[in-house]
């Protein structure tokens, strides 16, 4: 059976550093019991509330477009078990995550603290506001798809910075690549096409696909 590693360096990620993180990162210590015999299969896992853990390929691909150095201070949306925050606190300076279920989160800083990671914040909440506290951030990453990448995101993104989010559109969600420039969003590039779970909004946007459901949960 190929290794994580292997997979995640097939699928295009050839970052020396982020190799090492797949490698020193257990999976299955971040997903639940029943189903860590399956941690280490490039396949997503159920983790309680209708939620997945991405493929761990995918998960690679989307903090490798974001060329981290250990310098950045890192925002992540959508918690979950805290897979893809292990990989990212050992890339970035710092990485503060928000995630709306709280058990989640706290089964996450729990799955963070048994792997000896400690310097990441995990915040309870709707993450579509960001954190306005710890703004702004070299880097944000959000693991849950909705029409557009809300607004408060791109004002808490540092000039210069870069953003992954999934972005629903008809049928799929496009992993898509930004960079903010002169206070603006860019669009950098597609990675690609996904199926994710909505960024659930408090109170819900109307214009937002939050109600959605699908396929992939
Ligand atoms: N990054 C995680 C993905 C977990 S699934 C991983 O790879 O393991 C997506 C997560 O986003 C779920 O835990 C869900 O509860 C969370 N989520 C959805 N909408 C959110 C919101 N508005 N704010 C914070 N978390 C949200």
């Amino acid at each position: 059976m190929r290794t994580l590693v292997e997979i995640v360096r097939q699928a295009g990620v050839t970052d020396p550093r982020l190799l090492d993180a797949v490698r020193a990162t257990p999976r299955e210590r971040f997903v639940p019991p029943e189903f860590a015999a399956r941690a280490e299969l490039d396949a997503p896992i159920p983790i309680g509330h209708d939620q997945p853990t991405s493929q761990p390929s995918l998960v690679a691909r989307m903090i490798d477009a974001l060329r981290l150095s250990d310098t950045d201070e890192v925002l992540e949306i959508g918690t979950g078990c805290g897979y893809m925050t292990a990989l990212l606190a050992r890339l970035a300076r710092r990485v503060y995550s928000v995630e709306r279920h709280a058990d989640l989160a706290e089964l996450a800083m729990a799955n963070l603290a048994s792997s000896g990671l400690t310097d990441v914040e995990i915040v309870v909440g709707d993450g579509s506001l960001g954190l306005p506290a710890h703004a702004p951030f070299d880097a944000i990453i959000v693991s849950a798809t909705a029409s557009e990448v809300p607004a408060p995101l791109v004002e808490q993104l540092k000039d210069g910075g870069r953003l992954v989010m999934p972005i629903h559109e008809r049928a799929a969600d496009m992993v898509t690549l930004f960079a903010k420039r002169h206070g603006r969003l860019q669009e950098q590039r597609l990675l690609l096409p996904a199926c994710f779970v909505p960024l659930v909004r408090s109170p819900p946007d109307p214009y937002s696909n939050g109600g959605r459901t699908g396929p992939c949960g």
